[in-house]
């Protein structure tokens, strides 16, 4: 036969997959690690139909939350927000669906939990905005940075659902 071995259909599969879905970077911050709300929120992001493609946890370093946050170096917070970040476990995932990065952002609310709907992560689950339990990519090019700093390529699965045809492969 002349078929290809099944990794390489698998990596054909997956490049083209990527190609065509739109991924964010999602955080659980060490509060909502700490408050026990890693289920809540990954069930949140599952019931609208999104799809985790990574997750890991980890307890970044200082160095690490600050390359995260690069952009805020210059906000009074900064130096706080990156201790706290690194303070504990986080939960880093990435999630895959039309729309997740800015559907994503709805989920999680305003940046200040007083200006959250209620409805929304934030909005439900948090008071304070230096302990808003939660991190999401504000847009495409934030989105493909953060994927890239905290995840290696062969850490994200393809999120295709298993048909009977992906199973005859
Ligand atoms: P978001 O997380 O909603 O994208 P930003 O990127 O503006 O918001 O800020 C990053 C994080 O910095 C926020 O989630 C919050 O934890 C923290 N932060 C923002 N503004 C303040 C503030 N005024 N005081 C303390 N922490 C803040």
């Amino acid at each position: 036969m002349f078929a290809l071995p099944m990794a390489a259909y698998m990596v054909q599969d997956q490049e083209a997959h990527a190609a065509q879905m739109e991924r964010t970077f999602i955080a659980i911050k060490p509060d909502g690690v700490q408050r026990g709300l890693i289920a809540e929120i990954i069930s949140r992001f599952e019931r609208k139909g999104f799809k985790l493609v990574a997750i890991k946890i980890l307890v970044p370093s200082k160095e690490f939350a600050q390359k995260h946050y690069h952009d805020l170096k210059d906000r009074p917070f900064f130096n706080g927000l990156c201790a706290f970040l690194s303070s504990g476990p986080v939960v880093a995932m990435v999630w895959e669906g039309e729309g997740v990065i800015k559907y994503g952002r709805k989920l999680i609310g305003a940046t200040d939990p007083q200006k959250s709907e209620p409805g929304t992560i934030r909005g439900d689950l948090a008071v304070v905005v230096g302990r808003n339990i939660i991190h999401g990519s504000d847009g495409p090019e934030t989105a493909e940075d953060e994927i890239n700093l905290w995840f290696k390529p062969q850490e994200l699965m393809a999120a295709k659902p298993l048909t009977s045809e992906a199973i005859a492969l």
